[in-house]
């Protein structure tokens, strides 16, 4: 499985907090009141980027790693 990420953009968030209805996982509220992607992992692929098609702005962008390139700290 590629490696997957998930980012909002804060600018463009309008918290209708679509986003976090469609997965509740993967997004959630910030103190700031914009939406921000914390375990994009917990949720399914498509289920983000149904998440990402309902945003109203489109701040969400999910994008899929080809790589197989392994992570190290
Ligand atoms: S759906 Fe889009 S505008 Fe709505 S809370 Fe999520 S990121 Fe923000």
């Amino acid at each position: 499985m590629g490696q997957l990420e998930v980012s909002v953009d804060k600018e463009r968030c309008v918290a209708s907090q679509s986003c976090i209805t469609i997965a509740p996982k993967a997004f959630a509220l910030g103190s700031d009141g914009k939406s921000s992607a914390r375990a994009p992992e917990a949720e399914k692929l498509e289920t983000l980027r149904e998440a990402a098609e309902m945003c109203p702005t489109s701040a969400i962008v999910v994008e899929e790693g080809e790589s197989e390139d392994e992570m190290s700290e």
